[in-house]
């Protein structure tokens, strides 16, 4: 069996489970029928839009957004799905921090519910940059079904890896 690098750290009953819908060739029908809903984000400005109405309406008070983008070269994996980059600028006489979201291009043509997956994870970052328990209770108060996308966000990235090979 091949390791399966996205979903590196679940259980290995979880990893079965996956293993065995591999082999009976129905993990891509599995997610199409739960996820055949895909989102109208196009471009870097409708993504912008996209983040800051989530967060003005889950976190208001922290940091201002910075630059928001779709980044083809961003390997998924490598930067835990995303990243979230704190840039302090001289505005003034103050030093002001402003926060840059990237978002790895495959979520562009993903399902609708990875791209908001994603999303919450980066926003979350704004408060939390650990993947500790309040970074996920904070995912999962702005998006409740928070845990299942992103289990079938890793899912949906084995299958395209597939697909591609
Ligand atoms: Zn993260």
């Amino acid at each position: 069996m091949q390791p399966l690098k996205y979903l590196a750290g679940y259980p290995p009953h979880v990893l079965a489970r996956v293993h065995a819908l591999i082999e009976e060739g129905r993990l891509g029908a599995m997610l199409n029928e739960r996820y055949g809903q895909l989102h109208a984000v196009r471009n870097d400005a409708q993504l912008y839009d996209y983040v800051q109405a989530l967060k003005d309406r889950h976190l208001r008070k922290s940091v201002p957004l910075g630059k928001v983008l779709y980044d083809g070269k961003l390997q998924v994996m490598k930067h835990a799905l995303g990243t979230h980059t704190s840039i302090s600028r001289v505005q003034g006489d103050r030093l002001k921090a402003s926060r840059e979201i990237r978002i790895a291009t495959v979520f562009r043509d993903a399902p609708a519910g990875f791209l908001k997956m994603i999303v919450v994870h980066e926003l979350a970052h704004l408060k939390e940059a650990e993947h500790n328990k309040d970074f996920y209770r904070l995912c999962a108060h702005i998006e409740p079904d928070y845990h299942q996308l992103e289990f079938d966000t890793r899912l949906y990235l084995t299958e395209l890896e597939m697909r591609a090979r």
